[in-house]
């Protein structure tokens, strides 16, 4: 078997929230990932997808060990990394990098985005700053932006473009994984449809392995290997992509299917919008499950959480 890129292992995070209604009332306990497992082999692109709140930023947060999970393991390209301290994490932080939904925050305004691109091979110290220089410029062109954006600044640019940067700045590295966390929400569907073909591009070009956490299951759709599917902090179902948008086994993924915008009136289903508890009680029954929900195959590489029935 291949080593995977990324690999979760039973990885889970509580949040300790301050007690309503008191100073002294101490915290209670949120638990926003629970248990979560997800294998990203190399050179693929695995999509994590469900509804706001279900943990997808914590966990891809944890994956990058930019928050600290709770328990559970993280290794990229098969070393364990949960444990090591900042200086023997650095080798490490140049095989992953992460783009967000807004990245103009990450973007220095005071900074061009030849400079912004290029940091972190200066952080890094790879290469003269001539040679740093040089890469930025011919990764700005490899992201669809004239060399001569170089010069300019942050807020010279658009959304698209910004975006086009995020990713050169992120790639510059040559990471061995990507963490894409809504990179096309806050874009127009023209725009949102060339950041995609670029990631894909980028993807096959550079033996990227992409995790691709979208609410938007069109740009998902069209993305991803594999589909994983998180609600409530726990993934409930993970298939190969074509199998979750034809053969979706668990209510709350049909649930998520049936809320995808159709073009054709015509072939539009009622949308059913179950609630939490509602999900909870139609967890399948499955034979070979346990008496607690737990992920169980249901065809080969297909995996839905069930209980015994
Ligand atoms: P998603 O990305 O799927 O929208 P998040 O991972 O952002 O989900 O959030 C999962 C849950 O954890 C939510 O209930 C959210 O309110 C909570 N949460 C996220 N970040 C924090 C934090 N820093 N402190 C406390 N709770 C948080
Ligand atoms: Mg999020």
């Amino acid at each position: 078997m291949t080593t995977p890129a990324l690999e979760l292992r039973n990885l889970c995070k509580t949040y300790q929230l301050p007690r309503k209604g008191g100073w002294f009332g101490g915290h209670i306990d949120h638990p926003a990932v629970r248990d979560v497992s997800l294998t990203l082999p190399p050179n693929a692109i695995l999509g994590l997808v469900g509804e706001s709140g279900s943990g997808k930023t914590t966990t891809g947060l944890m994956a990058m060990r930019l928050i600290e999970p709770t328990s559970g393991r993280i290794l990229i390209d098969g070393s364990d990394i949960t444990g090591l301290d900042p200086a023997a994490l650095k080798p490490f932080r140049r095989k992953m990098q992460i783009v967000f939904q807004d990245n103009y925050s990450a973007l220095n305004p005071m900074m061009t985005l030849q400079r912004i691109i290029a940091e972190p091979l200066h952080i890094h110290g790879i290469g003269t700053a001539e040679e740093q220089a040089e890469q930025a410029l011919a990764l700005l062109d490899r992201v669809g932006l004239h060399r001569d954006f170089g010069r300019r600044y942050p807020h010279e640019l658009s959304g698209g473009q910004r975006q086009r940067v995020a990713i050169a700045r992120a790639l510059i590295l040559r990471p061995k994984v990507l963490v894409a966390d809504e990179p096309t929400s806050a874009l127009d569907v023209s725009v949102k449809a060339q950041i995609i073909n670029l990631l894909l591009d980028l993807q096959r070009d550079m033996g990227l392995s992409i995790l691709f956490i979208s609410h938007d299951l069109s740009v998902v759709r069209s993305l991803t290997d594999r589909v994983a599917v998180m609600f409530n902090g726990r993934i409930v179902e993970t298939a190969a992509t074509e199998s979750i948008f034809g053969d979706a086994r668990h209510p709350y993924t049909q649930g998520l299917l049936s809320a995808i915008p159709v073009l054709n009136p015509r072939d539009r289903r009622p949308r059913r919008f179950l609630s939490p508890a509602e999900i909870q009680a139609a967890t399948p029954r499955l034979p070979g499950a346990g008496s607690t929900p737990g992920l169980v195959e249901v065809a080969p590489g297909h995996l839905v959480e069930a209980i015994a029935g």
